[in-house]
């Protein structure tokens, strides 16, 4: 199974992931945590990617793409993978389609998570409290400055690919309103 999650931050991609994980056997490749891995480890690309991911902005697609093209390759991921975070521009899913077709690899399931605007903020600022009361360090970019430029990266170069998939007929979507457990029966349906 490989699949592609869609949707603006707090859509609840992480925590769908998460269960895909345990009932597919496969891994989740999100791109958010491997930059933050960079970031956290210091590496080139790490602080390259540390300044425009704590405002909220968008790494270049030639860093991601870059990651990308190498965890794909990853033994783990043979069976299978659940991207996440990623393609989040039309290059970067340009860049997925070929690839995929350089590894004869195929998408099975493009699943955009629907959610309302207005309810994402309040998300990320619930994460980031959660994550206090757990003895957690909260997210550089889950603050209310950040999350209104990352809202608008979503919107100018992310929304973009879920047209650029829906255009292709390939596009399905699911309820991200609904209460968790009712969200990951609507993926299994969509993916089943
Ligand atoms: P979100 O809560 O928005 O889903 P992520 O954990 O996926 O956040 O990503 C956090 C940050 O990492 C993004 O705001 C961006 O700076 C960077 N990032 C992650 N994936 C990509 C990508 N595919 N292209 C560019 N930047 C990315």
């Amino acid at each position: 199974m490989r699949l592609i999650l869609l949707g603006p931050p707090g859509a609840g991609k992480g925590t769908q992931s998460e269960r895909l994980v345990k009932t597919y056997g496969i891994p989740q490749l999100s791109t958010g945590d491997m930059l933050r891995a960079a970031v956290k480890a210091g590496t080139p690309v790490g602080l390259k990617a540390k300044a425009v991911m704590d405002a909220g902005g968008l790494v270049s697609d030639e860093i991601v793409i870059g990651i990308i093209k190498d965890r794909i390759k990853e033994a783990d991921a043979a069976k299978g993978f659940i991207l996440d975070g990623f393609p989040r521009t039309v290059a970067q899913a340009e860049a997925l389609d070929t690839l995929l077709k350089a590894e004869n690899m195929n998408l099975d399931a493009i699943v955009e998570l629907k959610v309302d605007e207005k309810a994402l903020l309040a998300r990320i600022e619930n994460r980031a409290r959660e994550t206090v009361a757990a003895g957690g360090t909260v997210r550089a970019d889950d603050n209310p400055e950040s999350f209104k430029i990352r809202l608008d990266a979503y919107r100018e170069q992310t929304a973009p690919v879920s047209a650029y998939y829906a255009g292709q007929g390939r596009l399905k979507t699911v309820d991200g309103m609904a209460p968790i457990d009712d969200v990951t029966k609507a993926l299994d349906k969509a993916l089943g």
